[in-house]
């Protein structure tokens, strides 16, 4: 069957150019040996997703290819374009991490790509298979009459980036109480009227990030100082610099921002 290629090197995407579709003309990686390789499907169409090691970057460069961060990649790409890249960076990421049986320790084998129901890998010698890891993470807007609360990351440098509350939803949790958790622990304040809004697959490495609306109920908002290092509350003219297009914290500041 046809299939388009994806390949990535690292944390970085391969391209034929830089404004063009991520889609390889595989003859150009002929040369270079990949570390890993997954066919798969997206919306019935077949790719194939590489990666290479970082070794490779010169040979890969040396035949034309351009090297380009992903995520500054996934902005500029459609939704068409976008799905299946993530698909295929979440696979590959699982592949690099899932090498071995959880029940028995044999190394797992790929199934043959007639075969790839589930995405599954399964053990040569017990059988079970082992499905891709999905770590599902709630992300959060909060608003305050006509306010949102936008939170700079402590990895982020002052005058950074905003972006929303989100954590990992944690074993016996509901979505709803991973959220009110997460604003309470980061933030310091209640919320309430919390509302779904959509979700995105975020293979960084293995995300499911499930987005929520919310409406600030009480206290005063103050950084946990750990993971969270400044809170500005911030109406639609005031927004400082926030995430890319392409992320689902986008799409929710974007909602607010352009109602
Ligand atoms: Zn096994």
């Amino acid at each position: 069957m046809a299939h388009r290629t994806i390949a990535f090197l690292g944390s970085d995407i391969l391209m034929d150019s830089p404004d063009g579709e991520p889609w390889l003309s595989p003859p150009r990686l002929e040369a270079v040996e990949e570390e890993a390789q997954r066919s798969f499907t997206w919306s019935g169409e077949a790719f194939e997703a590489l990666s290479f090691p970082k070794e490779a970057g010169a040979a890969l460069e040396a035949a034309g290819l351009i090297r380009m961060p992903i995520r500054q990649a996934l902005s500029r790409w459609p939704e068409a374009t976008l799905r299946p890249a993530l698909k295929g960076l979440g696979l590959l990421n699982w592949m690099s991490t899932a090498k071995f049986c959880g029940a028995c320790g044999t190394a797992l084998a790929d199934p043959a790509a007639a075969d790839l129901e589930g995405g599954a890998r399964s053990c040569p010698d017990c059988g079970r298979p082992t499905f891709p890891r999905i770590s599902p993470a709630v992300i959060v807007l909060v608003t305050r009459g006509d306010q949102i609360l936008l939170a700079r990351n402590a990895k982020l440098p002052a005058g950074g980036r905003f972006g929303l509350l989100a954590g990992f939803v944690e074993a016996g949790e509901t979505l709803e109480e991973t959220a009110v958790r997460e604003v309470r622990e980061e933030a310091g304040i209640e919320i309430g009227d919390l509302s779904y809004v959509a979700s995105q697959p975020w293979p960084f490495p293995d995300s499911l990030m499930l987005a929520f609306t919310a409406r600030w109920l009480s206290g005063e908002a103050r950084p946990d100082g750990e993971e969270i290092a400044e809170l500005r509350w911030c109406g639609r003219d005031g927004l400082p610099e926030i995430p890319p297009k392409g992320s689902i914290a986008r799409t929710l500041i974007d909602r607010f921002a352009l109602a």
